[in-house]
């Protein structure tokens, strides 16, 4: 069986660029990180020997397992995007370069004390539940800028900016609105925060809305690796 993983990665490269041309935007500030949660560790392997090197993980063992087995490819950024419970924030601060998903005070300061002192520290976005559903997890944007002011003693962390996940859409229109609302969002952090140098936000279905509303990092995995069981 033939697999495409290298070059879906080149087909979404070039998407990338398309879209930062359109939004008149240099498409080197806009970071593609390859989700392979629930591909196995060759699908990595694969992306890895096309010369792809940050992946985006969301169940915390099965990240363990995969950064373990892939000790020795030592220049793998690892960034976990899940949602995250405290009793495996160990696991995540010991063995993670980002967070994603930190959405509340006590996680951000079990990632800080739980950070090896001799690691760089953990790089990490605020997940905001920018359409304030039900379901979803983050913050609501109103709770924002007093967690980001408690995360200010935490040394261990660099706080990079922010993640969401819009509501689900296919609608183009319907996805500009939300992504402009973080995008809004974020420059307001940035006023207070001006290193804020991360907007995680854009996936496989809606690329081109993100990179219109200043996206610096996609999340990309169906597009890469194929659909999921
Ligand atoms: C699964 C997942 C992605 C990738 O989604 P695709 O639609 O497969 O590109 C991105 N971000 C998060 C948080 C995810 O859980």
């Amino acid at each position: 069986m033939t697999n495409h993983i290298a070059e879906n990665i080149l087909t979404v490269r070039d998407q990338i660029e398309q879209c930062a041309l359109q939004a008149g935007r240099d498409a080197n500030n806009i970071e593609l990180l390859a989700v392979s949660k629930t591909k196995p560790v060759s699908d990595i392997i694969i992306a890895y020997e096309a010369g792809h090197r940050s992946f985006g993980e969301n169940y915390v063992q099965e990240g363990v397992d995969k950064i373990a087995e892939l000790k020795h490819l030592s220049d793998i950024s690892w960034h976990f995007i899940g949602p995250l419970q405290s009793n495996k924030s160990r696991l995540v601060a010991e063995n993670f370069d980002w967070v994603h998903s930190v959405d509340r005070f006590k996680i951000a300061k079990r990632l800080n004390d739980q950070r090896h002192n001799y690691a760089s520290q953990l790089n990490i976005c605020i997940q905001v539940n920018i359409d304030e559903e039900e379901t979803k997890a983050g913050v609501l944007p109103h709770q924002l800028m007093p967690l980001l002011s408690d995360c200010e003693k935490l040394n261990r962390l660099c706080v990079r900016g922010l993640m969401a996940i819009p509501k689900a859409s296919k609608v183009k229109s319907e996805q500009l609105a939300s992504f402009k609302k973080v995008q809004a969002l974020f420059a307001t952090c940035q006023q207070k925060y001006p290193q804020f140098d991360t907007l995680s936000v854009g996936m496989s279905g809606d690329i081109a809305a993100a990179i219109e509303c200043g996206s610096t990092i996609v999340r990309v995995g169906t597009a890469i690796f194929g659909a999921r069981d």
